[in-house]
């Protein structure tokens, strides 16, 4: 086969959104030759953009997605302040019950906190401005990213090209990517070639059969105000209010169930979120700049997927009994991946997830069974 060098990689990686733009600098920090791809010309315009993106650990009774996610968070935290402080704020995040039934499970929440925590009191409360909370945890090392410029920061480390991939082709060097425009006679884009593809497309998981994976979308909206109050740490209740980052306080988020972006609104998607915010601090300024609407992409069971992709005709091809219960060895497609998944915790996991799967990628580490999409595979053949 002849192909221009200058179009063959390790890895493609397509989505330059969080997952896309971690897993891209992951692997090139792994010594490889990396392509990340998106059919937009800028990073982050997809759930990426949209992200509040606070970077705080999950509490709760001790669950084993949070005991992932803390883990993630502690690599998350390290990840930015060592390699993007820039945009990474990280002044600290309170968490304050939702009400007084939630108050009370604050105390069995305590042994499964992280680490690096502190119970915190009305005092508190009351030097920061925050009204209506008497009491909840303050994690000092948690804080907020700026998800555009972050997932850019990171972009900006790699090589990127703008090619909306319509198919996948696997030939015997590796897999072959075909452009939307090439698919519809546009303008001619160079075919793409690499040993590996990681897909990292979100809640459009389609470019292949990757039904059993689940991947289903959650829209979301937040927002931007101006203001002058002196809000010097991000708090958490029902809804996220950040610090006053230069002159700007966010409000995030909206979580609607739909399957297609830009479901109907009323023109006025961020009005809740502006009414729970006036009860946690005086919002009486508050002034919106920019709404930001985008869709998370999450699992069946919220854990992140990130591995190998199943052959899904192949196996029920050569194994239908597996529609009935036997459990085959599962064949993957080879130098196929995955990263998707991460919900709305995205700028959380990315970090872990994607030094996980270049362990994978390069190393040939099993990845972590608890993210692995192998997990869901059996389940959804049986309810065929
Ligand atoms: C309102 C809101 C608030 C949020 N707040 C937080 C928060 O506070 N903290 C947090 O950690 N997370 C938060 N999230 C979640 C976070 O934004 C997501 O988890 C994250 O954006 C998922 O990133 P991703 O890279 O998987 O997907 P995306 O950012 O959606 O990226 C997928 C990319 O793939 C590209 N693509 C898809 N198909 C193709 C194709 N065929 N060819 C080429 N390109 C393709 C798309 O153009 C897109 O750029 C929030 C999300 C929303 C919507």
């Amino acid at each position: 086969m002849h192909r221009n060098q200058e179009i063959c990689y390790d890895t493609i990686i397509i989505g330059a959104g969080i997952a896309g733009c971690s897993a891209a600098f992951a692997l090139q920090q792994r010594g490889q030759r990396v392509l990340l791809v998106d059919r937009s010309a800028v990073p982050a315009s997809g759930g990426s953009g949209a992200a509040g993106a606070f970077v705080s650990p999950k509490i709760g009774k001790g669950s084993p997605l949070q005991a992932l996610t803390n883990e993630a968070y502690s690599y998350a935290v390290a990840f930015y302040s060592r390699h993007f402080p820039k945009y990474f704020d990280q002044s600290g995040v309170a968490r304050i019950p939702k009400d007084l039934n939630d108050s009370e499970k604050f105390a069995q929440y305590e042994e499964y906190n992280i680490d690096k925590y502190e119970n915190i009191e009305r005092g508190f409360f009351l030097q920061h401005g925050i009204k209506n909370a008497e009491r909840g945890f303050w994690f000092e090392e948690a804080g907020v990213c700026d998800a555009p410029q972050m997932c850019r920061a990171i972009w900006e480390r790699v090589m990127f090209r703008q090619y909306d991939v319509a198919s996948l082709v696997h030939e015997e060097e590796g897999w072959k990517l075909i452009s939307r425009a090439s698919e519809h006679g546009g303008v001619a884009q160079p075919q793409l070639y690499a040993k590996n593809v990681v897909l990292a497309t979100g809640y459009q998981n389609d470019l292949l059969d990757m039904r059993y994976m689940g991947v289903k979308g959650l829209w979301g909206s937040r927002g931007d105000y101006a203001s002058d109050l002196h809000l010097k740490i991000s708090l958490h209740k029902k809804i996220s209010i950040s610090k006053n980052i230069n002159g700007i306080i966010k409000l995030g988020a909206t979580h609607i169930k739909a399957k297609e972006p830009c479901v109907a609104c009323d023109g006025r998607p961020l009005a809740d979120l502006e009414v729970q915010a006036a009860e946690m601090v005086d919002t009486s300024d508050f002034k919106l700049k920019e709404i930001f609407c985008g869709m998370r992409a999450g699992s069946k069971d919220y854990f992140p997927l990130v591995g190998r992709v199943v052959d899904v005709p192949w196996i029920l091809e050569h194994y239908p009994g597996i529609l009935k219960g036997a459990k085959p060895p599962l064949k993957h497609l080879e130098g196929l991946y995955v990263m998707n998944g991460v919900g709305g915790r995205g700028f959380v996991f990315a970090p872990l997830m994607a030094k996980w799967l270049s362990e994978l990628i390069v190393e040939e580490k099993a990845i972590d069974s608890r993210v692995s999409p192998d997990r869901l595979f059996l389940k959804w053949c049986r309810k065929l």
